[in-house]
């Protein structure tokens, strides 16, 4: 077994799922760069790769790695969940138009000020203490050429 299906193996046992060779594959194809899928593409992607995996099993280890936080969800529209790769503390960027999502990391202070702001602001207003946050741009248009 190769480096990455060892990494990938040992993050499934971590988060207490029995890697066998189907969940083995369909993880190290999700996990293998930063995307953000929604069902559907997975089970394309899937599919390319093993044409016999059935897409009950694969929405079923889907929804197993999602609650088990393997993979993050992604709500930005309402009704429509992307999968999320990649697990690291991160935003989004999503362009309307072009359904396009990307990843934004921001500067540690600059997450801080907002998130403490925000924080404070809730509190007095509310008495809510404030767990998470996490910012969506939204976009419109097309990138122009670099
Ligand atoms: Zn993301």
């Amino acid at each position: 077994m190769d480096q990455a299906y060892e990494r990938t193996k040992e993050i499934l046992e971590k988060a207490g799922i029995r890697p066998t060779s189907q969940r083995l594959e369909m993880a190290h194809l999700i996990l293998s760069k930063h995307q953000h899928l929604q069902a559907d593409e997975v089970f394309q992607l899937i599919n390319m790769h093993f044409p016999h995996a059935s897409r009950a099993t694969i929405f079923n280890n889907l929804k197993l790695f999602a609650e088990k936080g393997v993979i993050g969800t992604l709500e930005l529209k309402s009704g429509i969940t992307h999968f999320d790769s990649n697990m690291d503390r991160h935003h989004h960027a999503f362009n309307e138009e072009t359904g396009e999502i990307t990843d934004i990391e921001l500067e540690e202070d600059l997450e801080k000020q907002i998130f403490e702001n925000l924080s404070k602001s809730y509190l007095e207003k509310t008495g809510l203490t404030l767990t998470n946050a996490s910012l969506v741009v939204t976009l419109k248009g097309k990138p122009s050429q670099p």
